[in-house]
């Protein structure tokens, strides 16, 4: 294992959740939690650290900004969680400020750390915390699409039947509120899934898609009635991130990161599929998608380009 660090700002559920998940896969070899609420951050980490003997190496502590000088990546889950019918963009203008108490303190001290946002709604602030601390081609990123993705994948292999391992597909646009599967490059098994469809004698229409597409829209929701917050599907789809950055493992995910004229669009944050590796959120692809699919992705940029400028504008 390379010696590598990560400190996490935050230290709520997700937070503790990516702590917990990054060490029993023994991913990294320190882990550092910031919270504005020490005592709780030091409960997490104590509680964490009290299996250690059983599974996992890494060294998990409490610290302070100035941490951030050394960290190899910095995982931002820090901020307010959206309650039973609020929306992820209920959470715009609380969050943030708490991120620009953040970045405010963590600017002294900031280098070269690959910075991953977590928090919502983490489009808007994947381009803010951008924003203030200058582009670094790639270096800031946030998890996007990354959960609506693996929600799909996880939908249609229940529709399918078909192994997880062998479906392929990438969710675009926008966490949570304006997405889109990318149909037309899906796979399953390397075959399309129309095709794949056709020859097990599974129907496969728009009203199916449309079902799948409603489930991965309402799953957020559906969970935090029943039990008032999400934390482990994105932790387990963070800590992913964080192997495929710190221990190159490249992979191609739809993640978000401030375009600069793919698909046409320049200046938004929101997701495409993307490789990452060990710098970062390199490279944006642009693929050849349909005109519906690239026309749609206009349409979430010029929701999250609205709802920036809304921001802004009171
Ligand atoms: P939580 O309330 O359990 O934890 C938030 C933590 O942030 C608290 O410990 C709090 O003390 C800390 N905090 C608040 N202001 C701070 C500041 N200025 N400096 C340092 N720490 C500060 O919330 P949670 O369930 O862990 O959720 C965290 C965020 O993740 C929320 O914004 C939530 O909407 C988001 N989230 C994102 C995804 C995704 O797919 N990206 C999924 C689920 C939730």
């Amino acid at each position: 294992m390379r010696k590598t660090k990560v400190v996490i700002i935050g230290a709520g559920y997700i937070g503790a959740s990516i702590g917990y998940s990054l060490l029993l896969k023994e991913t990294v070899e320190e882990i550092v939690f910031i919270d504005a609420n020490r005592n709780r951050a030091e409960g997490e980490v104590l509680d964490i650290n009290h299996g250690i003997t059983c599974m996992g190496k890494s060294y998990v502590r409490l610290g302070d900004y100035d941490e951030c000088l050394t960290a190899d990546m910095i995982i931002i889950t820090a901020g307010k969680n959206r309650r039973d019918g609020q929306s992820r963009r209920d959470l715009s203008y609380e969050n943030i400020r708490i991120m620009r108490n953040i970045v405010d303190k963590m600017t002294p001290y900031y280098q070269n750390a690959i910075v991953l946002v977590v928090s919502n709604p983490v489009d808007l602030l994947t381009y803010q915390i951008t924003e203030w601390l200058g582009d670094k081609d790639g270096k800031i990123f946030g998890t996007g699409c990354m959960l609506d993705s693996s929600r799909l994948v996880r939908l249609l292999a229940e529709y399918t039947k078909a192994s997880i391992d062998n479906i392929q597909i990438s969710v675009i646009g926008e966490h949570g509120e304006c997405f889109m599967p990318i149909w037309s490059k899906a796979t399953i098994y390397g075959i399309g899934v129309d095709e794949y469809c056709s020859q097990v004698g599974i129907p496969w229409n728009d009203e199916v898609k449309k079902g799948l597409i409603d489930q991965v829209y309402n799953m957020g929701s559906e969970i935090i009635k029943r039990k008032e917050r999400t934390h482990y599907g994105i932790a387990i789809v963070t800590s992913f991130l964080v192997d495929s950055v710190l221990n190159n493992h490249p992979a191609m995910v739809p993640v978000s990161s401030v375009l600069r004229g793919e698909y046409g669009i320049n200046g938004v944050a929101m997701s495409v599929p993307t490789v990452i590796s060990l710098k970062g959120a390199k490279r944006c692809l642009e693929l050849k998608w349909t005109e519906e699919e690239k026309n749609f992705l206009k349409i979430c940029a010029k929701r999250i380009e609205e709802e920036k400028l809304l921001f802004y504008k009171e």
